[in-house]
């Protein structure tokens, strides 16, 4: 199979993919690689949408592994959620069963800015996810690793563009190893793993896997995996390969090949894409050590409670699992001059810290905030990573020093100083493919239907990769029945803000999502997703359940009748000074007030409203989430006016299409530099507006595409 796989030969080739094709080997619509964030949500999405959808994975017990920390949302975060959750994705559904502490955060801001977050139980959020997974309708799950692509021939008009139509697994596969549980060993790498167990250490199966040496086994082979070696068709594949390419875990000096702790890299599947011409570049990230929670005094720490009551991350929820009482605190401490020390001390005993490779600018490590702001004393806030976990988290302490070390400078923390590691933080080091290689759609521009998704696209985070996952899901399958792409614009969500911004700059360190990002933000509040995307997301991808449909029309005609009701009421001033005295309503005139107008005021909400105008207000205080949304949007009814004319601006720019296959390094009719041409032909924008952004296309440029668009139109 590896000769048949024309990716390994070098395009173009003429051998098509019926070379490997093995009579009765196995064809799915869509194929997902990986079985994290991204994949998941791809997997599930594409599913949804109607395609026969195979999830091919390292590892099933791992699917739905947080990788990092125990949370979920935040500042930007939480609005992809709410954006993942109204296009029926997965993880704000389990996350609402599988938090132990919500809160928002951002709240003394508007609710345009407020980031809806979660500490989940990892324990919890695994297991509900895998049994959402394994339970989707038209999805198979199987274990495997995926070596190569199986390419064929362009399609008609499209020259020059191979296509993808499976994939290749590799002959060693992992899935007859579940039962070893990776340790680490302080000195020796991650390799070692605890004895299997005694049945099978005998059994036939056991086939000298392990190597006992020094009282420890270590694991030295695999048995094949069933499908060794074998193909699998696809009219779609989706790569979700997150930190694994060429992935290297590093601690201190020693450095060891690993997707994430305990899990092998993907190296096949890196060359196969380098040789096929994709822009390969490398990124870091790292994680903190995990501290015994009966080891640390939080006695003497400050304690965060959770919000009461919590908001949950899903439309479809209106509580969540847990309730706020029985939730967990976290705690905060603080970094000191004695943790600089250690850290400035040991400088040349930790590579990762010396490694060129970008790493996470909003989720440093400590080695890089102590070196870029020395003398500061630095958060650490203690997490808890679930309700029967024994383990805490300590956010903010990311760090790759030797493990000694790494317990040294624990130990130097308030609240820590009898504190026990139980696992050391660790780095990782991975290849990213530039996303400028990628359409709007996350389908390559190299391969037709060969759709990326989440950290290989550069991002960094759980929320921006499962929101990738949708989208590639979903385009995955529409490319399957021939339908137009399901496109998110910057006016319609952040998702759209995210992929517009990666695919027409790129990014040379991990991408995370921020508020800050999103021109429209008054508009794409997390309260308003589903009104957003909801129906979109319904009848143009078919990925929206009847269910959620419904529930997000009811939602929009009770929003829409409650404005005008509020609209109709209105008394002057003085009435209202009697219904509501505690709130003193100005006006400059004698006119009426409207009831929306007085609905703007902080103090006021719609059951003080209700009360004080019971009919025919009081029906809409009966659902909590129905009177929240109607008070803000009174306190953003003038300012979305405004901002509705600068976002069709925007739409209308959007709406100017580039054709899908100008070749903007040979086209004479329109005066372009070479420069500009090369950016052009790099990123392939689809819309005037989406080249405008690609740093380095002049406003001279954009005119001189904008006429010959015109002409060819
Ligand atoms: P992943 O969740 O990594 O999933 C990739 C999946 O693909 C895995 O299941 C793997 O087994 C599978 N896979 C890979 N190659 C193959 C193959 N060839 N065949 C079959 N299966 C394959 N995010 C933050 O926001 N902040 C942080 O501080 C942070 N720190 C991190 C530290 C570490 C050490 C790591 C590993 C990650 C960190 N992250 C952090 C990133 C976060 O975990 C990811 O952003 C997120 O998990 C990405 O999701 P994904 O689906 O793209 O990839």
């Amino acid at each position: 199979w590896v000769a048949a796989s024309l990716s390994r030969q070098h395009l173009p080739s003429a051998r098509l993919s019926g070379d490997c094709s093995a009579p009765g080997s196995p064809h799915f619509d869509v194929v997902v690689v990986g079985g994290g964030h991204a994949g998941t949500e791809a997997a599930a999405a594409a599913a949804r949408c109607g395609s026969q959808t195979l999830l091919l994975t390292h590892r099933v017990d791992t699917i739905g592994q947080m990788s990092c920390n125990p949370s979920f949302g935040g500042i930007g975060k939480g609005h992809l959620m709410r954006e993942i959750d109204a296009l029926d994705g997965l993880c704000s559904r389990i996350c609402d069963q599988s938090g132990v502490h919500y809160k928002v955060l951002n709240r003394r801001k508007g609710p345009a800015v407020w980031g809806l977050r979660a500490q989940i139980d990892r324990k919890l959020y695994k297991q509900n996810m895998q049994k959402e997974i394994l339970n989707t309708p038209l999805l198979t799950v199987q274990e495997g690793a995926v070596e190569d692509l199986i390419l064929t021939q362009p399609e008609p008009g499209h020259p020059g563009r191979c296509r993808v139509s499976g994939v290749v697994l590799d002959c060693w596969g992992l899935n007859q190893v579940l039962h070893a549980k990776h340790k680490f060993y302080p000195g020796r790498g991650f390799t070692s793993v605890v004895p299997p167990p005694a049945s099978q250490a005998e059994g036939p199966e056991f086939d000298g896997r392990y190597q006992k040496k020094k009282k420890k086994f270590y694991l030295c082979a695999v048995l094949p995996n069933p499908m060794d070696g074998s193909a699998v068709h696809a009219e779609s594949v989706i790569l979700t390969t997150g930190t694994f390419l060429r992935g290297t875990v590093v601690i201190g000096l020693e450095t060891h090949p690993a997707g994430r702790l305990g899990d092998q890299p993907s190296i096949g599947l890196a060359q196969t894409l380098e040789k096929l011409g994709f822009v390969v570049g490398r990124l870091k990230t790292g994680t903190p050590p995990r501290i015994a929670k009966e080891s640390i005094d939080f006695s003497i720490l400050n304690k965060q409670t959770p919000d009461d009551p919590s908001v949950p991350f899903s439309f479809v929820n209106e509580t969540v699992w847990i309730k706020p009482e029985d939730q967990l605190p976290c705690h905060l401490t603080h970094t000191n001059s004695a943790v600089d020390a250690i850290i400035l001390e040991n400088l040349h005993l930790n590579s990762h810290v010396k490694e060129t490779a970008s790493g996470p600018r909003y989720c440093p490590s400590i080695e890089s905030k102590v070196l870029r702001f020395p003398n500061r004393v630095h958060q650490v806030w203690l997490e808890p990573e679930g309700m029967d976990s024994d383990l805490i988290y300590p956010q903010g302490l990311s760090v790759t020093l030797p493990a000694e070390l790494q317990q040294k400078m624990i130990l130097c923390i308030r609240g820590l100083e009898k504190a026990k590691m139980v696992q050391p933080g660790y780095g990782v080091q991975y290849d990213y493919l530039d996303p400028r290689q990628i359409e709007p759609s996350l389908e390559t521009h190299l391969v037709q239907r060969l759709f990326f998704a989440g950290q290989i696209n550069g991002t960094t985070g759980y929320e921006e990769a499962a929101a990738q996952g949708v989208i590639a899901g979903v385009n995955a399958s529409l490319r399957v029945s021939r339908k137009p792409p399901f496109i998110v614009s910057r006016t319609e969500g952040y998702i759209g803000v995210m992929i517009d911004d990666l695919t027409t700059q790129g990014t040379s360190e991990p991408y995370r999502m921020f508020t800050s990002r999103a021109e429209f933000r008054l508009s794409l509040r997390p309260d308003n997703a589903d009104s957003r995307l909801t129906f979109r997301g319904y009848e143009e991808a078919g990925c929206v359940s009847q269910q959620r449909y419904n529930r997000a029309a009811w939602m929009k005609s009770s929003l829409e009748e409650g404005i005008s009701v509020l609209k109709s009421i209105e008394f002057s001033s003085s009435k209202w000074k009697k219904l509501i005295p505690q709130v003193s309503i100005s006006t400059s005139r004698s006119l009426p007030v409207r009831a929306l107008d007085v609905l703007k005021y902080e103090e006021v909400d719609m059951e003080l409203l209700a009360k004080a105008v019971p009919d025919p207000l009081k029906k809409y205080t009966e659902c909590r989430e129905l009177a929240e949304r109607l008070k803000i949007e009174a306190s953003y009814e003038s300012v979305l006016l405004c901002q509705q004319q600068e976002i069709q601006e925007v739409q209308r720019d959007e709406a100017l299409q580039l054709p899908e296959d100008l070749d903007y390094l040979s086209v004479r009719d329109v005066s372009l530099s070479h420069e500009v041409r090369e950016k052009l032909h790099f990123s392939r924008p689809r819309t005037i507006g989406a080249a405008s952004r690609i740093p380095g296309v002049t406003p001279a440029a954009i005119i001189n595409l904008l006429k010959f668009v015109k002409t060819t139109q």
